[in-house]
């Protein structure tokens, strides 16, 4: 490997897919809906497939299907309250992945520090050291809880350490909320904290927002972008397949004022240079439908979250009745559970890795039959010890494999 890459091991995801392929256990590990997406919205595929527009199967603009910019103009204009040009503010790239890629590369200069706030989807940390970054942690803690289960928002920061984290080199800092895996949605006072930091350092806020639409009651999602001040230094990214329950379209955008687009259309021109034609015009007729019924139940940033909330109390069930600790997720659809109580019921011994979460989700997935994914791959070397004794499961899958989850783990238990 070149030295960039020097280091470089595969993947949780590459090491635990093919795991699943191997010893097809009940899968809680990637993040993806096991039914279904809503009819319309892969019936707008089959539509567009038929579409007696012969371009719709050749090359689209580079910078984004002109459609999809479009709809992603008009839907953001109005969520953040100010015009985003649809030509010179908005990126559409393969998944949010690229659209991450192109935000770190394109800011990202050696030596550049840059402030992730753990635990973080876990690409960040590579992103930035390939680009010649240094990543600076700031860990999300479980603060003590008695008489409840704790929640997302139970997990803080220590001020002071976020504070200390900034300095004359910082050149962004990467914010996801809602967070992936905790769930947890950050508040007006924590997007202020932070906003307050980047525009005491000219720091730049890379806004990793591809479950916006998954926040349950009486949470709400806010927009850095949105914050005063914030606009001018925010790189926002989101995700057709988080927002469409399509993880296999891959269809991702970034925005952002132009200036600091042009920095990410350097990156995805002689990367990427074009997305997929057919599926960004199915993605632009899917926005289009939603913007129109935006405040109705049936529209499907309403209803999905909807479904979610009960898969997520079914699962916190679940886990609480074989004896674990869950962290009641806020938004997206993971939840985090603490499993020491069990551990004597586990077999570590027939794992060699050197994070005990490690050993046993590997344990889980090839002896017990129930994926799970280590969340320490979600905090840096120092810090992996605040996840250690955790799992981190999916629950935006079928009722019935919820229910056979549940099965699973009460035999093993
Ligand atoms: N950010 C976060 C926090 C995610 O969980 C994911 C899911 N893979 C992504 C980015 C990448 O999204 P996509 O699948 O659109 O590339
Ligand atoms: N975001 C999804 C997850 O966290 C998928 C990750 C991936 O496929 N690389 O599970």
């Amino acid at each position: 490997l070149p030295m960039r890459y020097a280091g470089a091991e595969p993947s949780v995801w590459t090491e635990f897919i093919q795991m699943a392929i191997d010893y097809k256990p009940l899968n809680l590990g990637q993040g993806f809906p096991d039914y279904p997406p809503p009819e319309y919205i892969t019936d707008t595929l089959a539509q567009v497939a038929v579409d007696p527009n012969p371009l719709l199967h050749q090359f689209t603009r580079g910078f984004g299907h002109p459609r999809l910019v479009k709809a992603l103009s008009k839907l953001y204009s109005s969520l953040i309250g100010r015009q985003i040009n649809e030509r010179t503010e908005i990126l559409t790239t393969s998944g949010a992945y690229e659209a991450l890629f192109s935000a770190i590369s394109g800011h990202t200069d050696v030596g550049d520090e840059v402030v992730v706030i753990e635990p973080f989807f876990d690409c960040y940390e590579p992103m930035i050291t390939y680009a010649g970054g240094i990543p600076r942690y700031v860990p999300l803690r479980l603060k003590e809880v008695t008489g409840r289960l704790p929640t997302s928002a139970d997990w803080v920061w220590d001020k002071d350490e976020l504070e200390n984290a900034f300095n004359e080199k910082t050149k962004m800092i990467i914010v996801n909320t809602p967070n992936n895996p905790l769930g947890k949605v950050l508040s007006m006072e924590e997007l202020t904290q932070i906003a307050n930091l980047c525009k005491k350092w000219n720091v730049l806020c890379l806004s990793d927002e591809v479950y916006e639409w998954l926040v349950y009651k009486p949470h709400k999602h806010i927009r850095m972008a949105t914050l005063p001040g914030m606009w001018d230094r925010t790189i926002t990214v989101g995700s057709a397949g988080k927002t469409f329950s399509v993880t296999g379209w891959k269809v991702g955008w970034a925005y952002c004022p132009a200036n600091l687009m042009k920095n990410l259309q350097m990156v995805h021109q002689n990367c990427v240079y074009s997305g997929v034609t057919p599926i960004q015009e199915s993605v632009a007729i899917a926005f289009e439908k939603e913007m129109d019924r935006m405040d109705s139940d049936e529209c499907f940033f309403n209803s999905l979250v909807r479904d979610l909330e009960a898969k997520r109390d079914y699962m916190i069930k679940i886990l609480q009745d074989v004896g674990m600790v869950p962290t009641v997720p806020d938004g997206g659809y993971f939840v985090l559970a603490d499993w020491s109580a069990l551990e004597s019921k586990v077999d570590f011994n027939s794992e060699t890795d050197k994070y005990r979460d490690y050993r046993f989700t590997k344990w889980m997935s090839k002896k017990v039959g129930l994926q799970g994914i280590p969340p320490t791959v979600f905090y840096s070397s120092p810090n992996k010890h605040c996840v250690e004794n955790f799992v981190r499961y999916c629950f935006i899958k079928d009722n019935e494999t919820l229910r056979q989850a549940e099965e699973i783990l009460q035999r093993w238990k």
